[in-house]
């Protein structure tokens, strides 16, 4: 299954996409996630975006497909994915096509998730993280422990750099100049679909599932099952 959360910052791509992780047990591939490990890290990739992603504009498309084509060549994306926060241009959504077209043709289930600016922009100003293992929390939806540690990994809870409402405010509109032409270039390609994302995390859930029931997003079999027979 190849599924792609497409939506603004905020909305609720992540929860979905873990959601969907441990239903189907295929990865989440979130871009964001990965640049911030590199960040974390220190490594040389990491330096050069730091500041990009504090101000809320993107990672070049150069840089972004040497990070994807590694990430889609690892064992566990054989089977299925969730893209989360890829792709967010439409040169790096034609590059996707490209690789996926290389990997057996498989077909991308494409989901928008939509929410009014004001209900994003609240979700992401009160959004807290694991410094250590990434966990997403919620000031008013789902809080974190008094005592400001992760409940999983005991780690610092911290708000993202970028989470201010002035940096929020700019990545919505960089979304809507650089990844809301990807709406119109997933419709007319099909497998596309919408989800009302001003609800609540189950709510939204079950609608997801539905489509995903209803349209069996499932992998073209072709080598593999001559591989198995
Ligand atoms: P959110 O899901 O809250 O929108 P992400 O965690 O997906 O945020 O992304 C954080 C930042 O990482 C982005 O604002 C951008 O700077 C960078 N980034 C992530 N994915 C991409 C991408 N596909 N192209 C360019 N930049 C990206
Ligand atoms: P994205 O990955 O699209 O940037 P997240 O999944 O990180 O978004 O969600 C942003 C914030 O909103 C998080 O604090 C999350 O707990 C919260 N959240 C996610 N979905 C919902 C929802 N349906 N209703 C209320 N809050 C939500
Ligand atoms: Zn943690």
């Amino acid at each position: 299954m190849y599924i792609l959360l497409l939506g603004p910052p905020g909305v609720g791509k992540g929860t979905q996409a873990k959601i969907l992780m441990k239903k189907y047990n295929i990865p989440q591939i979130a871009t964001g996630d990965i640049l911030r490990a590199e960040v974390a890290s220190g490594s040389q990739l990491g330096q050069q975006v730091k500041a990009i992603m504090a101000r809320g504009e993107l990672v070049s498309d150069d840089i972004m497909l040497q990070i994807i084509e590694k990430r889609l060549r690892q064992p566990d994306a054989q089977r299925g994915f969730i893209l989360d926060g890829f792709p967010r241009t439409i040169p790096q959504a034609q590059a996707l096509d490209r690789l996926l077209a290389k990997m057996n043709n498989v077909i991308l289930k494409v989901i928008e998730i939509s929410a009014p600016d004001e209900e994003i922009i609240k979700r992401i100003t009160n959004r807290r993280v694991c410094e250590r293992c990434g966990k997403v929390y919620n000031l008013i939806t789902n809080p974190p422990p008094a005592d400001g540690r992760c409940e999983v990994c005991g780690g610092r809870i911290i708000q993202r750099p970028d989470d201010t409402e002035e940096t929020v405010r700019h990545r919505i509109a960089v979304y809507r100049e650089k990844t809301y032409p990807l709406v119109a270039y997933y419709r007319q390609k099909g497998h596309f679909h919408q989800v009302n994302g001003a609800q609540s995390i189950e709510k939204v859930a079950e609608e997801i599932d539905q489509i995903i029931q209803k349209n069996g997003a499932l992998p073209v079999q072709g080598t593999s099952r001559a591989q198995s027979a």
